[in-house]
């Protein structure tokens, strides 16, 4: 097949912006397409090579561009600029260009769909010393092939600019319409939502039809659409439409689909790989998985010192990054909480209900610090989900999500089967709070010998007791961590046997209690209800106490300030209450 015909069409879809237009030109273009080269041709009309989730990136710099058509054309690389800037489009200015071209080859071998296709893979793959030379020398053989108007496709899709708009589901129409009938496209995107790879779709339903497409299955490697949920306002609302849910944390990270065979590969929700992103996961998963499987779960930031979870700005830092990897690995450690089984050992499992899903999950998972299982318990109770909502709260999740056990994993559709149920406020606590360190919990790694977070609490001046409100683990820079065992040794004399102090009322057992002496300043990311700490235990709501999220040491001890002098309960609740209003306003 010739690259013009691709052209061709090209230039109709280019003409049009009506869809059933657009898809009546690719169906064309389709029914005439061999099937050997079929699925290049699905990729090609994407400005693609190859499915997203295959990590090579066609990747040709505009420099490099224009070294190559100022070679190819004659011009110097001023007046390819001087085009492009009149053009805007370096598409345009190189057809314009190769029109007027200086020099004329002699030799000319006419574009196949197959040879371009073939050029592009080599420029994409040029690795090493050499590569810039093969991307050069491969991309003027491509130019001086084709014609000026094939030039303008061609640098434009190597330069990732072309942009046509075909969705997705524009190509299975199409596809159905050449290869199968109208009432055929919901299986055939069925069988797109297991096996996310149009072309490989396309070559299916070209070479056997829908026969063909039967045989489409999962298989490791290639990322199956994610599974969404729908929003609830009210746990109310959850159990209106799941009686007997499981109930999971909604972790705030990025979700990861795993992919484990011969090699692992990580893929988002978006489908792209992220594997390279990712390394320390990789051996982690190395670790805990020995057989073929696919699972999916939220990969969270971990605060190094600590170990407790982060929110989502954190391990955005991991995200699309090329460089400096492992650095920004140790710097952002991760854990990964899997919730789900979608293939194993050879079988499809998306069709189980999820109870079997997650039971065959905990059977392969080997208990890994790096890797484990989402949180969840099985209630209808709504208190209980309630506390167990706060909780994950109080950890840095998101909320909850609520999934009914017998449900299937519907890939790439939004359904009442999973259900998420979020915190609806976002606000900053303005105020820094200046609480009593009361505990403190053994350091490890770099922390080895110190502290890895304080248990903190607030003074109740009616009760005269002090009240657990939260651990801060963050704020402190290497001096202050190198100078707490001394600070904290005296308290910690004076306390002398490790009991908990009368006056401190907490839930929560530290590796070592302090009377309650010193004070520091710490800011916060909101106040929030807690099932665990005791600040204002039943004040607010039954069963609950308040939390400061997302605590950070300002850098301050208040030295100036007694135990009894630091933030009060009721200033606590007022807090609360303050930013609740601001959520309503
Ligand atoms: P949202 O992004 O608000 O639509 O919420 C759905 C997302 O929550 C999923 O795509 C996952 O990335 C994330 N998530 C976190 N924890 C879980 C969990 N336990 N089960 C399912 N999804 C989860």
């Amino acid at each position: 097949m010739k690259f013009r015909d691709l052209v061709e069409t090209y230039k109709k879809i280019e003409s049009t912006t009506k869809r059933l237009e657009m898809t009546a030109h690719l169906v064309e273009l389709l029914k005439k397409t061999p099937p050997e080269i079929i699925d290049k041709v699905v990729y090609l009309l994407q400005g693609k090579i190859y499915p997203d989730f295959v990590n090579i990136e066609l990747g040709v710099a505009e420099k490099l561009a224009i070294k190559a058509i100022s070679i190819s054309s004659g011009f110097s690389e001023k007046e390819i600029e001087k085009e492009i800037r009149e053009t805007g489009d370096i598409g345009e200015a190189t057809e314009k260009l190769m029109k007027k071209k200086k020099q004329r080859s002699f030799f000319r071998e006419e574009l196949t769909v197959k040879s371009a296709y073939d050029g592009f893979v080599r420029i994409a793959k040029a690795q090493g010393k050499d590569s810039q030379d093969v991307k050069i020398k491969t991309l003027c053989e491509l130019l001086q092939n084709g014609d000026p108007e094939e030039d303008k496709y061609i640098i434009r899709t190597l330069l990732g600019r072309l942009r046509l708009g075909i969705a997705d589901m524009t190509i299975l129409d199409a596809l159905a319409i050449a290869f199968a009938t109208k009432e055929d496209r919901p299986a055939i995107e069925r069988a797109y939502n297991v096996y996310s790879d149009l072309g490989g779709i396309a070559k299916k339903l070209c070479e056997g039809s829908l026969e063909g497409l039967k045989e489409i299955k999962i298989q490791v490697g290639v990322p199956i659409k994610a599974m969404l949920a729908e929003r609830a306002k009210s746990i109310e609302e959850m159990l209106e439409h799941i009686r007997d849910p499981v109930v999971e944390y909604k972790y705030d990270g990025i979700r990861l689909q795993v992919h484990i065979g011969k090699e692992i590969s990580l893929f988002s929700r978006r489908l792209e790989n992220l594997t390279e992103q990712f390394p320390d996961v990789v051996n982690a998963l190395k670790k805990v998985f020995d057989k073929e499987v696919i699972v999916e779960g939220e990969c969270v930031a971990l605060n190094r010192e600590t170990g407790e979870m982060l929110p989502f700005q954190a391990i955005s830092h991991r995200r699309g990054r090329k460089y400096e990897v492992e650095e920004t690995a140790k710097e952002f450690p991760v854990a990964l909480f899997l919730f789900d089984c979608l293939y194993a050992e050879g079988e499809d499992m998306t069709q189980k209900p999820l109870s079997e899903r997650r039971k065959k999950l905990e059977e392969l998972l080997k208990p890994d610090q790096e890797i484990r299982a989402s949180h969840m318990i099985r209630s209808k109770d709504k208190d209980e989900i309630e506390s167990f909502f706060l909780k994950a709260i109080e950890d840095g999740c998101e909320g909850i999500v609520a999934k009914a056990s017998e449900s299937e994993y519907k890939a790439g559709a939004r359904g009442w089967s999973w259900i998420k149920y979020k915190r609806d406020y976002k606000s900053e606590m303005i105020d820094t709070v200046d609480l009593v360190v009361v505990g403190g919990f053994a350091g490890q790694g770099r922390r080895a010998g110190t502290y890895g977070a304080l248990l903190l609490a607030c003074y109740n001046d009616e009760e005269d007791t002090f009240e657990t409100v939260c651990k801060v683990g963050t704020g402190f820079d290497d001096e202050t961590l190198a100078k707490m065992p001394e600070i904290f040794e005296r308290v910690d004399k004076d306390n002398n046997k490790n009991k908990k102090p009368a006056r401190v009322e907490s839930a929560i057992e530290p590796d070592y209690w302090f009377d309650p002496k010193i004070v520091m300043e710490v800011l916060g990311a909101e106040i929030t209800l807690s099932p665990v700490h005791t600040c204002a235990r039943d004040i607010i709501r039954k069963g609950s106490g308040l939390a400061i999220r997302f605590p950070r040491f300002t850098g301050r001890w208040r030295k100036d300030k007694s135990a009894e002098e630091a933030t009060t309960t009721k200033e606590i609740i007022e807090l609360y209450k303050k930013q609740l209003k601001k959520v309503e306003e």
